[in-house]
């Protein structure tokens, strides 16, 4: 066991120095590491590489090899047996959801940047080197990761997202001006009626480095106004934000449930999704055709069966109806999913609290209840990567590639104990399991002797 103090020291150290035995500056990257003795689970292959030895250089793996390596001037790593994996990623969190999304409302904005930079933290603390943000103004958030003065994850930023009057991106008050929202001006989201303002709004956006789009197209939960069955947006309005967000050589996804809304993105060219629960098995055929036909992966998440019920983030009863509605009848998309070989990400979804974001660590074993175990970790890893490989030149970490262990690729490095391969539970007890953090070559926690 660990403390929490012990973390935020570690994290801290990373780029303060200030626990003096810990290793390097951020900014100042040991030029090479060498793990010994680790078997290498690479990301891709469902076997371990036995009696391995894995030799970082900068920020980037430079070698993977069952025969020593020559240390030269590396600081040494003696994994004793432990299992060396790519660090995990998430690739559906909203990191400025600091509270539930209605009291996002209520809080000011230095309150609400303050409490991202302990939650992104303990995401990176917890193994998870690279997110995906499917909504909320993490720019700055990611700016200052990416300079090395906060630690967290590598961050893939939607930035705000984009909906209508009275869509899932509306957390309005039933007095509101829009425009003159706290939700709005603090940047989580944008309310964008028309091809117009629907394209600005993306413009917005793309101007502060967002990675990808994410559209509000059909009804949420959270959300006051957007019943489950409506699609809020015309054709007009979904076809210009696709072909916006193409035009800057990326994607456009959306948050929907129901054949009508999915429908209509795919009728624009949409290549990829988030949540789809209420899909029929017609629509999921159509949609396993789309992402055949573009190698492209879609955002499924499964809380929506386990944890809706009950859950304190739906405050108002029309929440709570939603919510109960989805949880009832959103269950079987998994097996129509699994039926058409979808190639399904890892993207949980969680918000709310410090704790709230820790659910995603628990959420990886939950997924054993609907995919097998080399399912999982294909979806938290090579689904994953390729998720964010599909923004293209927007994609900050483009230069190399991510979730794997490999020659060539990014250092985001975990030693754990256990064999993931064999039971993915290894990465969710990770207190226990995982005792070791790398990313950019950097180590952020360690737990070794
Ligand atoms: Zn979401």
């Amino acid at each position: 066991m660990i403390s929490f103090s012990r973390i935020a020291c570690i994290g801290l150290a990373a780029i303060s120095g200030i626990c003096g035995q810990l290793p390097a500056k951020a900014q100042e990257v040991p030029e090479r590491t060498l793990f010994t003795n680790v078997s290498v689970y690479d990301g891709v292959k469902p076997e371990l590489i036995k009696s391995a030895n894995v030799l970082v250089e900068g920020k980037l793996i430079k070698l993977v090899s069952t025969d020593p390596i020559e240390p030269g001037n590396a600081t040494i790593i003696d994994g004793g047996g432990r299992t060396l994996t790519p660090g995990l990623m998430d690739t559906h969190v909203h990191l400025q959801l600091v509270v539930a999304a209605p009291d996002l409302e209520f809080q000011p904005v230095q309150d609400v940047a303050l409490q991202m930079v302990p939650i992104a933290e303990d995401m990176l603390m917890r193994g998870f080197t690279t997110v995906r943000d499917a909504c909320g103004n993490t720019h700055g958030l990611r700016r200052q990761i990416n300079a090395g003065t906060i630690p967290g994850p590598r961050i893939v930023s939607a930035g705000a997202c984009i909906g209508g009057w009275s869509s899932h991106a509306d957390f309005m008050t039933a007095t509101s001006v829009k425009g003159q929202t706290n939700i709005e001006r603090i940047g989580f989201s944008i309310i964008a009626d028309g091809p117009d303002q629907i394209r600005e709004a993306i413009r917005r956006e793309m101007r502060q480095g967002a990675s990808f789009i994410k559209l509000m197209v059909g009804g949420g939960l959270a959300s006051a106004y957007d019943p489950l069955d409506t699609t809020t947006w015309s054709y007009e309005e979904i076809e210009a934000a696709v072909d916006e967000a193409k035009r800057w050589g990326t994607y456009a996804t959306a948050h929907l449930y129901t054949d009508e809304s999915i429908n209509l993105m795919l009728d624009a060219g949409a290549v990829t999704l988030e949540h789809m629960h209420l899909a029929s098995e017609a629509t999921m055929r159509r949609i396993a055709e789309v992402a055949q036909e573009n190698d492209s992966v879609f955002s499924a998440q499964v809380a929506v069966v386990k944890g809706l019920k009950g859950n304190p983030v739906f405050v108002t009863s029309s929440a709570k109806a939603k919510a109960a509605f989805l949880q009832d009848n959103g269950a079987s998309v998994f097996e129509l999913m699994r039926e058409q070989g979808l190639r399904v990400s890892f993207g949980v979804d969680s918000y709310g609290s410090f704790e709230g974001f820790r659910y995603n660590s628990q959420a990886i074993s939950e997924r054993k209840g609907f995919f097998s175990n080399d399912q999982i970790l294909e979806q938290v890893f090579q689904n994953n990567a390729r998720l964010i490989e599909m923004t293209g030149e927007r994609n900050p970490y483009k230069d190399a590639a991510l979730g794997v262990i490999a020659e060539g690729a990014w250092a985001d490095i975990l030693l754990v104990e256990g064999d993931p391969t064999q039971d993915v539970s290894v990465f969710s007890d990770w207190e226990n399991n995982i005792d070791l953090v790398m990313k950019d070559g950097v180590v952020y926690r360690s737990e070794l002797d």
